[in-house]
């Protein structure tokens, strides 16, 4: 038989050789696509509330985010580790209600919640409800890595971390004036325990990523929502609600009212019906945001990735903190709707 693709695959070998040869540090084009999306939260973010100023803030740390995680896939590296890197960026910054900014519950104290997940081989990772972790997602990632376990939480998520080396920061470390007030308006409004949905405004840190191997990877990480009860336990942290990956489906990092989220099993409804209907992914994505979750009454949104690279941001609220850099290196971020 003759071999038509002979010339093409030699071709591509002597690429291949090439790019070996320069090493990655030339930062040459990727041999395989990579993309990356990430989200900082859903809610009522219109443009009135908004100043230029803030606006900017939040388009530079999105940008930030994804060039750290778009880095990574670029040399090479794993989705797990663009996921992370992505996500600890945000954490590390006041603005999105994760790590640093996260929200207060009802007795005034921060919880955070994280999980990741590995698309080869749906391996995850999650933490709930732990206290003095700076970077809950890097957690997560340790108990994928280093426990027989999906899911750690409380006190024995902090021993666990302790045991693996992280550092605990004091409490003082995730009071932001904003967040205060917030947990101040929520009660003064509704009375201790009753959670309120941040104004509306959810803002949450998720990222979903492809890599060079052809690898999905899911990640979010969050404070969960204002005045919300002590030990109380949103979607972020739950395999299959607020993050999902597998190499056969797709890619979901979810934000919004968790207990909805939990409700519709959102991020794994959207791959499953990607994985069983053929379903593109924004058809899949549109279809429980706008279809089931909205009719429960959920708002909120995601970002999801397929296993080619492409991107669908979906939500149902008036804007998205969102972003991403597709398979062309083409790089996006969006606040609004429109
Ligand atoms: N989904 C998060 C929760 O319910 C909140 C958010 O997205 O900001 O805990």
């Amino acid at each position: 038989m003759v071999d038509h693709n002979g010339p093409k695959r030699l071709l591509l070998s002597l690429c291949l050789l090439a790019h070996l040869l320069a090493g990655n540090a030339m930062s040459a084009e990727p041999v395989a696509p990579v993309a990356i999306a990430i989200h900082g939260g859903a809610g009522t973010i219109v443009r009135d509330n908004m100043t230029a100023d803030l606006e900017a803030q939040f388009e530079a740390k999105l940008t930030e985010a994804l060039r750290a995680g778009h880095a990574i896939l670029r040399d090479g590296g794993s989705s797990l580790d663009a996921v992370a890197a992505t996500i600890e960026v945000m954490e590390n910054s006041p603005l999105f209600n994760a790590g640093k900014g996260a929200v207060f519950n009802a007795e005034g104290v921060n919880e955070l919640d994280a999980s990741i997940m590995n698309g080869s081989d749906r391996q995850a990772g999650a933490v709930a409800g732990v206290r003095g972790i700076a970077n809950p997602i890097h957690l997560a990632r340790a108990v994928m890595d280093h426990s027989p376990h999906v899911m750690l939480m409380g006190e024995g998520a902090l021993e666990f971390a302790r045991a693996q080396g992280f550092n605990t920061v004091e409490s003082d470390y995730f009071y932001t004036e904003r967040r205060w007030q917030q947990l101040q308006d929520a009660q003064k409004q509704a009375g201790q325990f009753t959670v309120l949905p941040n104004d509306q405004l959810f803002s949450t840190v998720g990222a979903v990523a492809l890599d060079q191997q052809g690898n999905l990877a899911a990640g979010t990480s969050t404070g969960g929502m204002t005045n919300k009860r002590f030990g109380r336990v949103g979607d972020s942290p739950i395999i299959g609600a607020g993050t999902w990956a597998d190499n056969a489906g797709c890619a979901v990092s979810a934000t919004g009212h968790g207990e909805f989220f939990i409700r519709t099993a959102v991020a794994h409804e959207i791959c499953a019906q990607v994985r069983y209907r053929d379903m593109t992914i924004e058809e899949a994505s549109d279809s429980v945001v706008q279809g089931t979750l909205k009719r429960m009454g959920g708002t909120g949104g995601v970002v999801a990735m397929d296993p080619e690279g492409n991107i669908a941001y979906s939500f149902n609220t008036a804007g998205m903190y969102r972003g991403g850099i597709d398979v062309n290196g083409e790089i996006y971020v969006g606040i609004y709707s429109d």
